[in-house]
């Protein structure tokens, strides 16, 4: 036997890592996803506990979700009977090793005087960008299902240039997408135009009824009533980014667009090669 884990809440990623673990000989130790396939008869090393302290209690390391949180008061673990208390989480977790995606500020703070290390996934940079490859091919099939054109030849904008608008528009130029990106940022604006794509300043976004697609990946409200007007019926509005997200979703309702959002995507599509990541970081 190598490590014991407790695996709590998350998304189907989390139930693709507590098998992983479990399949390489660790004790695994589950709560907070009952809802899904994830069956102890199925799995060696794989105890479902019924109650958040044991779970906990039992396991020396600890994986939360990604994002860890969708509103700040509790775990996000879609996937469970009920609902986890961040405070709740907290008291328990003294002397564990913690992992986790995204983790609030607030969280820290509450943990101050526990003695728990904990480690933000998100915030090492090999993974948020291993995870932007299923968000980009999730976004893909997310254009594909709401649209009624071909993505060659459609004009898209993808507004901000980190790292899914990075690999987004790379992999939406080889579709034969017409790619336009924006960034605030001069150096940016330089790779945008040697990448051969065209480049917007996130600021100053134009010419919005000749897009078919928008993409938003800033987790900030950038395009306002205003700009909206300029947007056709026939145009896709993709949410990529976190709450609020770029859009003004008042304004969107209003003008009656086509808005899809589309979070969490690297669980829905590639909850396997996700967990891999991640398993593999975390051993
Ligand atoms: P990132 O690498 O940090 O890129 C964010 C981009 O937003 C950068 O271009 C940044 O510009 C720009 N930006 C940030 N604040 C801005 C502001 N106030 N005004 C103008 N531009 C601003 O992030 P990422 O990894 O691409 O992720 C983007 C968003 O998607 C995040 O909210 C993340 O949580 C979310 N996400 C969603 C999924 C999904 O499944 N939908 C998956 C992963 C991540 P600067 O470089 O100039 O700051």
């Amino acid at each position: 036997m190598e490590n014991s884990f407790s695996v709590i809440g998350g998304d189907t990623r989390n139930c693709e890592l507590a098998k992983m673990l479990a399949n390489e000989g660790n004790q695994v130790y589950v709560y907070g996803l009952e809802k899904s396939n994830l069956k102890e008869q199925d799995v060696e090393n794989i105890e479902i506990c019924d109650h958040l302290e044991d779970a906990i209690y039992k396991g020396n390391i600890v994986i939360g979700p990604i994002p860890f949180t969708r509103d700040g008061e509790l775990l996000n673990s879609p996937l469970a009977n009920n609902k986890i208390e961040i405070d709740d989480f907290a008291s328990w977790l003294n002397n564990k090793a913690l992992f986790a995606g995204s983790i609030p500020d607030k969280f820290y703070n509450i943990t101050e005087n526990t003695k728990v290390i904990i480690t933000d996934l998100m915030k090492i940079e090999e993974l948020a960008v291993l995870n932007i490859i299923a968000t980009a091919e999730g976004a893909i099939s997310k254009i594909i299902e709401n649209t009624d054109f071909n993505l060659q030849s459609s004009n898209v904008l993808i507004i901000g240039f980190g790292r899914i608008g990075k690999i987004l528009s790379n992999k939406l130029r080889l579709l034969g997408a017409n790619v336009t990106c924006s960034a605030r940022k001069q150096t940016d604006l330089a790779w945008i135009e040697a990448y051969g794509y065209k480049p917007v300043n996130t600021y100053n976004l134009e010419n919005l009824e000749n897009y078919n697609i928008i993409i938003n990946t800033i987790p900030y409200i950038i395009l306002k009533k205003e700009q909206l007007q300029k947007v056709t019926k026939d145009c896709l509005l993709l949410e990529l980014a976190s709450k609020p997200g770029g859009f003004d979703l008042q304004a969107v309702e209003q003008l009656g667009l086509n808005y899809v959002p589309a979070l969490g995507l690297p669980g829905k599509i590639a909850a396997k090669t996700s967990a891999k990541f991640l398993k593999n970081f975390i051993l």
